[in-house]
């Protein structure tokens, strides 16, 4: 069951204050608080979904195209798209996952090599 109070639901609402580089009705992406290389956002769907599982299984096609045609905007905004990213979306336990709001990490602007962040 999606937690309403976890961290992105508060930055979602403006509870609590984020390094913006892009927002819309549907979607917020911002720096992270703790980069893992020189440019780390992380990008929000804004409706409720835990995890990737819930965000395909509980949303409509339309919604996954929309959200993930704004990754790639930012990936262009950021000046990415042609140095090259990593797209991460950690997932459950094993996954490393500390926040129970359906993310992806956009990491870049510098050779990232092949650790897993
Ligand atoms: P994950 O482990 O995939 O759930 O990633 C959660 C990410 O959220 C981590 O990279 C954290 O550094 C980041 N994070 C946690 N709190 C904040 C915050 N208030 N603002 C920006 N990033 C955050």
């Amino acid at each position: 069951m999606y937690d309403d109070n976890n961290i992105f639901a508060k930055i979602i609402r403006s509870e609590i204050p984020c390094d913006k580089v892009y927002e819309d009705d549907d979607v917020l992406f911002f720096y992270d608080i703790n980069p893992a290389a020189k440019i780390h956002v992380l990008g929000i769907p804004k409706i409720k979904c835990s995890n990737f599982a819930d965000f395909i299984e509980q949303t409509n096609e339309q919604t996954i195209k929309k959200f993930f045609n704004k990754v790639l905007d930012v990936v262009k905004m950021l000046g990415l798209k042609e140095s090259g990213y990593r797209l991460i979306t950690n997932s459950g336990f094993n996954g490393g996952q500390e926040v129970p709001h359906y993310h992806v990490h956009i990491i870049g602007g510098e050779p990232l090599g092949r650790k897993i962040n």
